[in-house]
């Protein structure tokens, strides 16, 4: 395995901004697991359309639909069958899906081999929730990006407002308490602080200031 900076946290805690800027700083890849999971999420609402709640479906169900996903990720754009899905799976209704399926043990071991495979030619930067317990406990750097709730949801807003989304503060902040509840609550790598991480609360801090204490951190004992 290649040196890998490992960054989890809750949604908005600017993980992504931190994270691009880090491997851009370092000269690694920067890996989006989230955008991994969004594309399993969008390929499973275009293919079910009809429904809203994804529990309905059985395990079997969720397992044999796997098999005809096919994900590629390059330079931050990630590739449904080829074709580049990246915008689509910043919908928040596409956010919600992905909280929902991500909390199955099938997607979560479908998108493990993908993701432990990006570390095996290059070094890189990759944030999501369980880079730091799951997916990479043995990363060089690892660090836990956190923000209160409220914090989160106005960059959230802030960010969907930006990109042309309609969406009303009330609505971000409740979509960042329940993404948290059910990220947090899961059975499957739930979100939670690995003990050998650094922990950063960014609530107060500009994001310039976070990359400089990851890019500190990462120096220090390099
Ligand atoms: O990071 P992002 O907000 O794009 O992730 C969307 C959702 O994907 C999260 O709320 C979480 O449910 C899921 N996810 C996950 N594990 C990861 C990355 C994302 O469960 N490593």
């Amino acid at each position: 395995m290649k040196k890998v900076v490992a960054i989890d946290g809750p949604s908005g805690a600017g993980k992504s901004t931190v994270s691009k800027e880090i491997a851009k700083a370092l000269g690694f890849q920067y890996l989006d697991t989230g955008a991994l999971y969004r594309a399993v999420a969008y390929y499973f609402s275009i293919k079910f359309n009809y429904i809203d709640d994804f529990s309905l479906l059985t395990e079997q169900e969720i397992e044999e639909e796997l098999k005809n996903i096919k994900i590629h990720y390059k330079n931050g754009r990630v590739f449904l069958s080829g074709e580049d899905v990246s915008d689509f799976i910043r919908d928040p209704k596409i956010g919600e899906i992905t909280s929902q399926l991500s909390t199955q043990k099938v997607v979560r071991d479908f998108l493990m081999p993908l993701q432990r495979s990006f570390a095996e030619k290059v070094d890189i930067v990759a944030e999501g929730r369980d880079m730091t317990t799951v997916v990479f406990p043995d990363a060089w750097k690892k660090f836990y990006l956190d923000a209160s709730p409220q914090v989160r949801a106005k960059r959230r807003f802030e960010q969907l407002i930006e990109s042309g989304k309609k969406i009303t503060f009330e609505e971000a902040l409740r979509d960042v308490i329940e993404r948290d509840k059910r990220d947090c609550s899961r059975e499957n790598a739930p979100l939670r602080i690995s003990k050998d991480a650094f922990y950063i609360d960014t609530s107060e801090l500009t994001l310039q200031e976070v990359i400089s204490i990851v890019l500190k951190k990462v120096a220090e004992d390099a």
